[in-house]
């Protein structure tokens, strides 16, 4: 049973009631059912932590399910990237599985419900098919081949089966009911011809088996006990338990299938059909380009597993849909950065300090602590020198006495070293500052136990040694749509919302260890944000991308 202290989910519930109703709590089983026809994104991330969190809850087994049953959109790639972002998201699946491994035991279940009167073949185009669906309020109309002999039907899909008919000429309709209210319920399609080589069965097979059909009978295969999925298949259930009906042997377990709501994220799209444009249009660089929700993209952009699972967990499930603020996911990536990424030194827009009053030529080391936040500090030396860069906005000439960064004739604290004073500016034809001439004041620097290095000023800045700051290229990203929901218009298509600003690359200058650092490292730079090495970088081309700033600067700009 679940912890009684925690307020259970309403899938939770269903769970909790079926196991109080007698439901063995060794059978329960589920699974992620991805289609294998894109990458996953921070939607189906709620998916994956619902069904493997309930898999942890209740020490059951998670199959991690390919529905693969459309080989016109389905590659080998896209199921290596699937899995790749399930297990980094830090979950355990305990079978692989693959509908298309049950083809023939569809097939044969297929000719099965055939033998029972239950499926016919149907030689109508698509199009006289439509027509005769009728609407929710009108009853359909039977197709003229619904009353075909068994014997027919059997030798039709037999010949279906072996390439011997075109594409679309035939279809397997299950005979249920043309009258039904649920218009899916008025002889839904169990087959199609589709002449396609599929990723995994090669051309065996040319006739596939639809979404429903598959579905829930691979469910009752894997033995499944619930069967959740998104809202848009509430209507699909009642067609679910008839095709379970029609094969369901007592002695084994029913899967249930339950829906919850989908979830949908702000400022982006959360559909693989729109971020496959995306793609397919170069709106972005690829599936992983940092500016996409995929789970692939965030990775590239710093998120940890931990802020994906931390936002999955916060917002839960629900049973009505919802647009969640993107500033929630930051918030949780920010929280989880803020305890596990090292403090570092970086100046993203470079404005030259020289310290007049300091030797030329001199090296020497400060020392600076690598997270504040860990049990055990540890420390690394900074290289300081005559000659260094601070922010460029960190400095003004002129400013009132809020402003605590650098002013003419103000001091600041170079954070881990020196106080310093403006003096003087060095300035070009057009005004522009070139260089800020400085004193120092040499008995104050950090940790040296003098009362001088104890001395208070207000603001604390942080900075780079020109002489041995290593240049990077920072990318730095915006929201990658302008509309809190781009797909939410009728006359509207969604790629007329891009923001053109979504990336800017900036030339800026990092503490030297850093070009150490490998891909996928995650840092603070201090006083700007999270920042992660990209896998474009090497030691000579250090690249970082921008993870999520200090502070939710949308909301600083909404309170102004
Ligand atoms: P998309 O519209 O992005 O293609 P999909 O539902 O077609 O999504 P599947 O690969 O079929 O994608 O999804 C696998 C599982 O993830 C399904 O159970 C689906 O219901 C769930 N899922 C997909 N999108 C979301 C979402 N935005 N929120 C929650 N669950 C989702
Ligand atoms: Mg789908």
């Amino acid at each position: 049973m679940a912890e009684e202290v925690k307020s259970l989910n309403f899938i939770e519930h269903i769970i909790e009631e079926d196991l109080r109703n007698g439901f063995d709590q060794n059978s329960l089983r589920f699974r992620f059912p991805p289609e294998p026809n894109g990458y996953l994104h921070i939607g189906h991330a709620s998916s994956i932590c619902l069904n493997f969190g309930l898999g942890l809850e209740y020490n059951a087994p998670v199959n991690l399910r390919f529905d693969d049953t459309n080989p016109a959109k389905e590659e080998q790639e896209f199921v290596d990237a699937i899995k790749k972002d399930v297990s980094w998201l830090g979950f355990e699946w305990d079978k692989e599985c693959y509908a298309s491994d049950y083809f023939q035991q569809l097939y044969d279940w297929a000719v099965y419900l055939i033998q029972s009167g239950k499926a016919y073949v149907d030689s109508q185009t698509s199009e006289e098919m439509a027509a005769q669906k009728g609407t929710p309020t009108r009853p359909g109309t039977d197709s003229p081949y619904r009353n075909r002999s068994v014997e027919e039907n059997l030798d039709l899909f037999e010949r279906m089966k072996k390439g011997e008919f075109e594409s679309g000429s035939h279809v397997l309709r299950a005979k249920i009911d043309m009258n039904s209210s649920n218009m899916l319920m008025r002889d839904p399609v169990m087959y199609r011809i589709l002449h396609k080589s599929h990723h995994r069965t090669g051309d065996t097979w040319c006739i596939y088996p639809m979404y429903d059909w598959t579905h829930g009978e691979s469910d009752y295969i894997e033995q499944i006990s619930h069967s959740l999925c998104t809202l848009e298949f509430a209507m699909h259930r009642e067609l679910y338990e008839w095709f379970l009906e029609q094969v369901y042997d007592t002695s084994q377990v029913k899967p249930k299938q339950r829906e919850f709501a989908r979830r949908n994220l702000s400022h982006t799209v959360v559909s693989k059909r729109k971020l496959l444009r995306l793609v397919q249009e170069k709106v972005v660089t690829g599936w992983d380009d940092p500016r996409m929700p995929t789970i692939s993209g965030l990775r590239r952009r710093g998120y940890t597993p931990e802020s994906i699972r931390k936002f999955a967990d916060t917002i839960g499930i629900a049973k009505r849909e919802n647009l969640i603020d993107v500033s929630l996911l930051e918030f949780c990536a920010r929280e989880d950065l803020n305890k596990t990424a090292p403090r570092v030194m970086a100046v993203l827009d470079p404005l030259k300090i020289v310290i007049t009053n300091y030797p030329e030529g001199k090296t020497e080391y400060v020392t600076a602590e690598n997270n504040p936040e860990e049990e055990n500090v540890t420390y690394r030396e900074l290289p300081f020198s005559k000659e260094l860069y601070i922010e460029r906005e960190d400095f003004k000439e002129e400013a009132n006495r809020k402003f605590f960064r650098l002013k003419l004739g103000g001091e600041v604290r170079l954070k881990n070293a020196y106080i310093i004073k403006a003096e003087n500016v060095i300035k070009d034809a057009d005004g522009t500052i070139l260089e800020v001439h400085c004193t120092y004041d040499e008995l104050s620097k950090s940790g040296s136990g003098t009362p001088e290095s104890m001395r208070k000023v207000k603001g604390t800045l942080h900075w780079v040694s020109i002489p041995h700051a290593k240049k990077a290229e920072i990318r730095v990203y915006d929201r990658l749509f302008t509309e809190a929901e781009p797909d939410g218009h009728e006359d509207k298509d969604f790629l007329e919302f891009i923001n053109p600003d979504s990336l800017s690359i900036v030339e800026g200058y990092i503490e030297p260890g850093l070009v150490e650092a490998a891909a996928g490292e995650r840092f603070q730079f201090q006083r700007i944000g999270y920042f992660c090495v990209d896998p474009d970088s090497s030691k000579e081309n250090p690249v970082f991308n921008k993870t999520v700033g200090l502070r939710d600067s949308w909301a600083k700009i909404a309170e102004k």
